[in-house]
């Protein structure tokens, strides 16, 4: 086999073929967006809440607590900022949380934000068998569309952990769009194997994720920690660039991650300063995948 080898053994199909199993290919850049905007921006919400304890087999008390704030605090906070703002955006739910808060994700749909997946209970794909993944992307969008009413056309990996097999399910699924790769600041197509598939990456980064810069390890006593004002700062410059390149800003943020008193002001200043230039389009990941797929130059 040639997976005993170590690395430096390995013959040239056998790294090549790991490089080009999943890659991005062309690249779906319009030369404006949606009304001529000249930059389009992408806020998501990744609803997590309890099932990260969940995910490692936890039961703990205090991490499911936390969950809970995510959906009696952290969500409250970002859904009236967005309503206040009158802006979309994209919010990936487990199953399991939509399933724990159905009356939640509902309001996402009835609010016309888009719902879409983000695996069962946010389990690591990677190390799943290729069946029980299907089987679980398959049930999440079932369970998602029977709670919110829409069928989900894009995924969100748990944790942007992409298995052998992740893409494959994906295309035959007919979805439009993923969200969970790095490859690129645009929209570009996936190619499998070096053929197309005809979905579309909208690129995450960890960057533009707040979990990176305030998430701590609990029993540690070190405390990795960036201040909000740095993560504003983060966001913003992101944001400005992506407005000078005529591109996509695209951000990542989690309500009990960002919904605190001392957090959620980052979101609403990058709002504000983001509506400050009158041609930005503010579109969910599904309308600006679309619009690339259709206008690309
Ligand atoms: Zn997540």
């Amino acid at each position: 086999m040639t997976d005993e080898k170590n690395p430096w053994e390995w013959s040239e199909a056998e790294w090549r073929g790991r490089v080009e199993r999943v890659r991005a290919g062309r690249s779906y850049r319009p030369a404006t967006w949606k009304n001529g905007a000249r930059c389009a921006v992408a806020l998501s919400f990744d609803v997590d809440h309890d099932t990260n304890e969940l995910r490692d087999g936890g039961k703990s008390i205090g991490a499911m607590s936390r969950g809970q704030y995510g959906n009696r605090q952290g969500v409250p906070r970002i859904m009236s900022l967005l309503k206040r703002h009158n802006i979309p955006a994209s919010f990936y739910v487990p199953a399991v949380s939509a399933l724990l808060y159905p009356d939640e994700t509902r309001s996402f749909a009835a609010e016309g934000h888009e719902v879409a997946i983000h695996g069962w209970i946010h389990e690591r794909n990677s190390v799943l068998p290729e069946d029980v993944e299907r089987d679980l992307q398959m049930r999440s969008a079932d369970t998602l569309e029977k709670i919110s009413g829409v069928r989900p056309v894009g995924i969100r990996t748990p944790s942007w952990d992409f298995s052998q097999s992740t893409l494959e399910i994906t295309r035959d699924m007919g979805l439009l769009y993923d969200s969970s790769l790095m490859a690129d600041v645009d929209c570009h197509e996936l190619l499998l194997d070096g053929v197309e598939t005809g979905i579309i990456e909208l690129p995450v980064e960890w960057i533009r994720d707040d979990a990176v810069y305030f998430n701590m390890a609990r029993f540690a006593a070190l405390r990795p920690y960036t201040p909000p004002e740095a993560v504003f700062d983060i966001f913003r410059r992101e944001f400005e660039a992506a407005y000078e390149e005529g591109g996509l800003f695209q951000l990542t943020m989690h309500p009990h991650v960002s919904g605190y008193r001392s957090r959620i002001w980052i979101l609403e200043q990058l709002i504000e300063l983001i509506r400050d230039r009158k041609d930005v389009w503010f579109g969910t990941h599904a309308e600006i995948a679309a619009y690339a797929k259709a206008n690309a130059v």
